[in-house]
């Protein structure tokens, strides 16, 4: 399948800001989408433990939508991996939830996006910091 995906600056700069969290951070891809044409527009944010962070349908902040943008994914921070790529936990997770999210995965380095199947669909280098 053919994936188009426009990511917004403010994604790129809340990407670049959240990273300097040493422990898993992550929250709700907020955007559109449209067939398989994602726009990715903000990111919601939550802390995690030292090591995991999981999200539950608790976490009522990371759910919140900006008007008219709907949820489109998930993402979080991987700050010890050098190439970005899911947990056996994470693509457990992202299976469960059976809705067609694509989920980023971010290191220090670079971040990838993936599909709930795991595939990579996407990935951006981020400059040195
Ligand atoms: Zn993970």
């Amino acid at each position: 399948m053919n994936f188009k995906i426009n990511i917004k600056q403010d994604v790129i700069d809340l990407i670049k800001i959240y990273n300097n969290y040493q422990f898993e951070v992550g929250g709700m891809i907020f955007g559109r989408k449209k067939f398989n044409q994602y726009t990715l527009k903000t990111l919601s944010f939550k802390k995690g433990k030292s090591v995991n962070i999981d999200f539950s349908s608790n976490d009522k902040i990371i759910y919140q939508l900006p008007e008219k943008q709907k949820i489109i994914g998930t993402w979080h921070l991987h700050p010890m991996q050098l190439k970005a790529s899911p947990s056996i936990i994470d693509l457990k997770q992202w299976k469960s939830w059976k809705k067609n999210y694509i989920h980023i995965i971010c290191t220090k380095r670079e971040f990838n996006i993936f599909n709930s199947e795991g595939e990579c669909l996407y990935g951006y280098h981020l400059e040195e910091m």
